[in-house]
C-alpha cells in the first residue's frame, strides 16, 4: 500500500493546524487503500491526534530524544510521543542532520530508543548537490542507511519506512526526476536486500520526498520502486496535501 505523509516542519498555528486535519479527515479519512499520515509540530500533536482519533490518518512526531527521560532540556522522548498519541516519529530529516548537526550515530541511537519506546519509524536519507555532482549519492545514502538500521531487527522492519529526500530537492521547487527517484529507490532497496532478505526489503516503504506538489506527485508515485511520498510545504494546506493523496495509486 502507498504511503503519504506530510511533514509540518515548524509550520501552522492550533487554529489552522486542527482546520487542516478536520479537512483531511473529512476527504480522506476513511481511505483503506492508502496510508496517510501527518507530522505535526510537538506542541500541537496532543490535539491532532484525538481530532484524527478513530480515522485511518495516523499521526507522527518530526523527532525524538535518543534517551529515555531525565534531564535533558528541550527534548521530547518517544513515550512521551506514544503518550499523546502519536504512532510514528521522523528520524534523520535533512534539516535535522544539517541545520542541527545531528550525526549517523545519534540518529541510530534515536531509531533504537523510537522502537523499543513502540513507534513506528521513517528514516530519511538523502544526500547533498555536492555529494551528487561528486558522483557519491549512492555512497552517501546507502551508509546512512545503514548507520540508521544498525541494530534493527528483521522482527521490526514492518515498523519502519525510509524516505528518500534529496537536499537540493527539499523546499527548493526542483524535484528530483522520476529516474533518478526510482534509481536511487532501487539501490535503497538493494541495500535492504543485503541486509535482511530480498521479500523484507521489497515489503519496506520507501517514499520520495523533495519539492512533491499535486502537480508531480502520481507520476512520481507510480515510478518504480517509489512507494509514496513524504511532502513538507505541500502538506500545510488541504487542498494540495488532498491532490496529492488522490495522486497515490490505489491498491
Ligand atoms: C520535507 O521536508 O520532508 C520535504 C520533502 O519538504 P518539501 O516537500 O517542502 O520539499
Amino acid at each position: 500500500m502507498h504511503f503519504v505523509a506530510g511533514n509540518w516542519k515548524m509550520n501552522l498555528d492550533r487554529k489552522s493546524a486542527l482546520a487542516l486535519v478536520s479537512a483531511l479527515r473529512e476527504r480522506a479519512g476513511q481511505r483503506t487503500d492508502l496510508d496517510i499520515a501527518v507530522f505535526p509540530p510537538f506542541v500541537y500533536l496532543d490535539e491532532v491526534a484525538r481530532s484524527l482519533a478513530g480515522s485511518r490518518i495516523q499521526v507522527g512526531g518530526q523527532n525524538c530524544c535518543d534517551e529515555e527521560k531525565g534531564a535533558f532540556t528541550g527534548e521530547v522522548s518517544a513515550t512521551m510521543l506514544r503518550d499523546v498519541g502519536a504512532g510514528w516519529v521522523l528520524l534523520g530529516h535533512s534539516e535535522r542532520r544539517h541545520l542541527y548537526g545531528e550525526s549517523d550515530a545519534l540518529i541510530q541511537a534515536k531509531v533504537q530508543r523510537a522502537l523499543s519506546s513502540g513507534l513506528r519509524v521513517m528514516l530519511c536519507v538523502g544526500e547533498t548537490l555536492g555529494e551528487r555532482e561528486a558522483k557519491r549519492t549512492e555512497a552517501v545514502i546507502g551508509a546512512q542507511l545503514k548507520a540508521g538500521l544498525q541494530g534493527v531487527k528483521p522482527a521490526d522492519l514492518d515498523r519502519m519506512a525510509v524516505a528518500y529526500e534529496p537536499v537540493w530537492a527539499i523546499g527548493t521547487g526542483v524535484n528530483a526526476s522520476t529516474a533518478q527517484a526510482s534509481e536511487a529507490h532501487a539501490y535503497l532497496r538493494g541495500v535492504l536486500s543485503g541486509l535482511y532478505t530480498p521479500a523484507q526489503a521489497r515489503s519496506m516503504r520507501i517514499l520520495y520526498g523533495g519539492s512533491v506538489k499535486a502537480t508531480n506527485a502520481a507520476e512520481l508515485m507510480r515510478a518504480p520502486d517509489v512507494d509514496g511520498c513524504l511532502v513538507g510545504g505541500a502538506s500545510l494546506e488541504a487542498s494540495s496535501f488532498l491532490g496529492i493523496i488522490d495522486g497515490a495509486p490505489r491498491l
